[in-house]
């Protein structure tokens, strides 16, 4: 019998996700994302220098502190274990899970070829300042997630918690230091004339550990336990702003075969839901528990 030639197997992630025609694979972007935009400003040399003095910094003051040993740890875990999770409703998740060939889409992409109703005005031109603001054109790309040690999302977001294999998103996104609305209104960077985003606030993959203790030093003492590094990575309690987290900016989308693991939001379980909801929560969370086990 001879060998099927399609689907064949992607060279970037592994996954046997290219079918004849495609221009690029379905789970890694790959070769679109190749040259990513945000890639390329984060390992600018301004960038790296001024990244590299916050993190000096912020580890002079971890030593004034005698936390050098904490902040250790905590830069090892981050730098080994964090990964990028995505917050989304159940409905979304749902159609991903259902077929391979539906991908994850940008808020603007899908409103500009009328696929789903803009926000609000006022919400849709913030939603639009924000992304050129940070990355002009290439703004519209980009998909956001949250920078997470144990699978776990931001829950204003969304109740179902995806996470990504890195090796379909690492080459290809960059974390900056918050969320982006929070930072271009931080920085004063969406008023009447647009300004220089400033350097030092965003990494590149390889580098997550060093703007995770940038951002989270002040948080670190010399009791914190490897515990609590997960909740001073990202901080969430259901509203926008008290949100506390490292957003990843991704160029590009995915499918299902970029998520390796998934999970439900057990704070948003309702008591009041029909019965139709609650099987469908129930399944994600014992498929969940199933895949972990599989895993492990
Ligand atoms: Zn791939």
């Amino acid at each position: 019998m001879p060998e099927e030639l399609w689907p064949k197997t992607c060279d970037c992630c592994r996954r046997k996700t290219l079918a004849l025609g495609d221009a690029f694979c379905s789970a890694c972007w790959d070769p679109w994302a190749k040259l990513s935009p945000l890639v390329q400003f984060a390992r600018e040399p301004q960038e790296v220098e001024a990244l590299l003095r916050r993190y000096e910094g912020a580890v002079d003051e971890l030593q004034r502190r005698s936390c050098q040993h904490v902040a250790e740890q905590f830069e090892e875990s981050v730098s080994a274990g964090s990964q990028a999770v995505i917050s989304m409703p159940v409905a979304f998740f749902q159609d991903l899970k259902a077929d391979k060939r539906t991908l994850y889409a940008t808020y603007s992409l899908l409103v500009d070829i009328g696929a789903r109703k803009p926000a609000r005005p006022q919400d849709d031109a913030n939603r639009r300042l924000v992304d050129t603001t940070l990355w002009g054109q290439s703004g519209q790309y980009v998909r956001t997630a949250a920078l997470s040690l144990d699978g776990s999302g931001v829950s204003s977001y969304g109740e179902v918690w995806v996470t990504l294999d890195d090796i379909c998103v690492a080459y290809r996104s960059i974390v900056l230091e918050e969320n982006s609305f929070d930072f271009v209104e931080r920085h004063g960077l969406g008023s009447e004339r647009i300004k220089t985003r400033p350097y030092g606030y965003l990494a590149t993959w390889i580098d997550r550990g060093k703007l995770a203790i940038a951002k989270c030093g002040l948080d670190l003492k010399a009791d914190t336990k490897e515990n609590d590094f997960i909740g001073i990575l990202l901080f969430t309690e259901g509203q926008r702003n008290t949100d506390r987290f490292l957003e990843v900016h991704i160029y590009g989308g995915f499918n299902w075969d970029a998520i390796i693991a998934y999970k439900f939001d057990e704070k948003k379980l309702n008591a009041s839901w029909g019965d139709k909801k609650k099987q469908e929560i129930e399944m994600i969370v014992v498929e969940a528990a199933r895949s972990q086990a599989d895993r492990s």
